[in-house]
């Protein structure tokens, strides 16, 4: 290390730089290949009624399964797909891949729903209701089954050219989702406006409902607020029995945690659905695979 060979602190923070400037080219050139070399995985993190705890749905999560550095998280390259648009073609796989799981899922009296993440990128290209449609009728799912998330500063971002497409999918069933909700600076006003019809109550709001006074009554206000507009409301990162109880009284409708499961695999979240259970059975009696 610089610090050993007497070198200035500047020297140590530059070397750093440079190794992490390289490691990113090179992962950025990883992340090409990972697309034709199907290295790209999803897995699933089931959405839970909390009246009666059964399975709703599932959110499409994508990995990367790195030949070298395993099991890779979205937050280190969905950022670096962005930048290098590669996000588009990677965007494209992620809802093949969830329609398709999300078809075969469906059974007489099991319905369940995928929720998929579409990023500024995917909503600005020209094409994206097209791609919509082809993947819904190609898999065979129906489009009432799928909910798009998108986040409110992408939506608000360029609101006149993601409102028409956004109206186009809601038209032919397809459900519109506000991920992360509350934590853009959006004013309340807008919502009225907006084609969408569920709001995902972000994790850090969740994280305080049942310890500070401010944030429970905001959260309260917003799922309150969220009935009223006649939307559907998921509480995002539900870790504690007791933030599932106060979220129940709260009447919020459906949550998302590791409370319940955290993403899994496909085999793993067909086993929620499992045949022998049924659709319906109480989250708690799932397995937890990946707890
Ligand atoms: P998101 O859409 O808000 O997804 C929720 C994230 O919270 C997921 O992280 C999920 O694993 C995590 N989570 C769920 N419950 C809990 C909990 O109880 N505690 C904690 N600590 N975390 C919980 P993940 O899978 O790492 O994804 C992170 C973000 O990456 C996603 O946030 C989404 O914005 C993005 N992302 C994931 N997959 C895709 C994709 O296919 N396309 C795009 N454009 N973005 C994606
Ligand atoms: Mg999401
Ligand atoms: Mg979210």
């Amino acid at each position: 290390l610089a610090k050993d060979r007497g070198q200035s602190g500047i020297v140590v923070y530059e070397s750093r730089v440079h190794t992490e400037a390289l490691e990113r080219l090179a992962l950025r050139a990883d992340l090409q290949r990972a697309l034709t070399r199907s290295e790209l995985v999803l897995h699933y993190q089931p959405i839970i009624d909390l009246r009666t705890v059964a399975v709703k749905g599932f959110e499409a999560l994508v990995r990367w399964q790195h030949p070298t550095r395993g099991l890779m998280s979205p937050a280190l390259f969905i950022p670096m797909a962005e930048e290098t648009g590669l996000i588009l073609p990677l965007g494209a796989w992620v809802l093949r891949a969830a329609c398709e799981a999300a078809a075969d899922m469906q059974r007489p009296g099991c319905a369940p729903t995928m929720s998929v993440n579409v990023s500024a990128q995917q909503l600005s290209q020209p094409g994206f209701v097209d791609s919509v449609l082809a993947a819904l009728t190609d898999t065979g799912l129906p489009s009432d089954r799928l909910t798009l998330e998108i986040t409110e500063t992408v939506i608000l971002r360029d609101l006149d050219t993601v409102a028409p497409r956004l109206a186009a999918l809601r038209e032919v069933g397809v459900k519109v989702a506000i991920d992360d909700f509350g934590t853009g600076y959006s004013s309340l006003a807008y919502l009225s406006s907006l084609p969408v019809d569920v709001l995902k109550v972000d994790k850090s709001f969740i994280d305080k409902v049942t310890t500070d006074k401010q944030a429970a009554s905001l959260a309260e206000a917003i799922i309150a607020l969220s009935h009223k507009m006649h939307f559907t409301t998921v509480a995002e990162g539900v870790e504690q029995p007791e933030q599932a109880a106060w979220l129940r009284k709260a009447r919020c409708t459906y949550g998302q945690g590791y409370l319940w499961s955290r993403p899994v695999d496909l085999a793993a979240a067909r086993a929620m659905l499992g045949s022998e259970v049924g659709f319906g059975t109480p989250a708690r009696l799932l397995p937890r695979a990946d707890r």
